[in-house]
């Protein structure tokens, strides 16, 4: 594997593989490598002839700071794992270099209502920042394909927002979350979680499936509540428990029974900010 820290470098070398006619698969990540990421390597291999994934912690889209500063950084045991998954480059910059200065913060995107609800809502100016790197990492690496997590759903529909207004000809794959035996998503902010909050943390999976099971009798309203109640005496602080379109993400208040919808939930569980979602229908 081929380990590139510069926008230069990695450009030169991808002009080569586009005048071969291979087909680039890419996976952005912010490292603190699991098996969820290496699905999303996995599913690109197979997909393309070349697969290029990127390890950067992008401090533009932390709006909380000590999230960032305790966001885990493994990259010598992720480097091991690319290897051993076949990716052929890894892309490892600087903050220097995705943000050489000022004006290379200060971008905007129009991206709607997905900014102001759900993870737009609750984390102001993440959706901004997550747009930032991505288009930058996106106009140099000009994949074919782009691999994503199902387990960031609003964020998949951002970044496909994002590639419209880049008019950019890149298809996005979205990949379903892979889950610890609990049931539990993975995500590198597990590891700040101990042995017992880990188990706690699975009631987040338990209360998702928990209202899909219950949504022909009951109403969603009622479920939310219910399951509100039920993870805040486990110690959650629950933000927000809601129901969307899982095409739009446009809230719903009721089930539906013939349209895909999504249940999604976003909460902290000693101070650690969790999310999952699960489809419906
Ligand atoms: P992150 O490093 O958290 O920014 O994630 C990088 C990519 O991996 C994103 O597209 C995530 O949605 C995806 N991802 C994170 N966790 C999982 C998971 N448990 N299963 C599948 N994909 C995931």
């Amino acid at each position: 594997m081929m380990i590139i820290d510069n926008f230069k470098d990695l450009r030169s070398q991808l002009s080569t593989a586009n005048s071969f006619g291979n087909s680039i698969g890419f996976v952005p990540t912010m490292g603190a490598l699991h098996s969820g990421h290496a699905s999303l390597i996995i599913k690109s291999k197979e997909t393309c002839d070349l697969t290029v994934c990127s390890i950067f912690v992008n401090p533009l889209q932390f709006n909380n700071r000590e999230d960032y500063i305790h966001y885990p950084a493994t990259v010598e045991k992720d480097i091991p794992l690319l290897e051993e998954l076949g990716c052929d480059i890894l892309f490892l910059p600087s903050e220097e270099e995705v943000y050489p200065d000022e004006a290379s913060k200060n971008k905007h995107y129009e991206l709607g209502y997905l900014e102001n609800i759900l993870e737009g809502k609750f984390r102001p100016g993440h959706f901004q920042g997550v747009c930032l790197v991505v288009e930058r990492l996106l106009a140099i690496v000009k994949p074919d394909l782009l691999f994503l997590g199902q387990k960031d759903f609003q964020q998949c529909l951002v970044i496909e927002k994002l590639i419209q207004l880049m008019d950019a000809d890149i298809k996005v794959v979205k990949c379903p979350t892979l889950r610890e035996d609990s049931g539990l998503a993975k995500s590198s902010r597990n590891l700040r979680l101990t042995e017992s909050e880990l188990k706690t943390a699975a009631e987040l999976y338990k209360a998702l499936n928990f209202i899909s099971k219950n949504s022909k009798d009951q109403s969603f309203i009622h479920l939310q509540k219910e399951t509100t109640d039920h993870l805040e005496s486990l110690g959650f602080k629950i933000e927000y428990i809601a129901l969307a379109n899982a095409n739009t993400l446009e809230l719903e208040d009721n089930f539906k029974p013939d349209t895909k919808q999504v249940i999604l939930i976003a909460a902290y569980l000693n101070g650690i900010r969790l999310i999952d979602n699960l489809i419906i229908n």
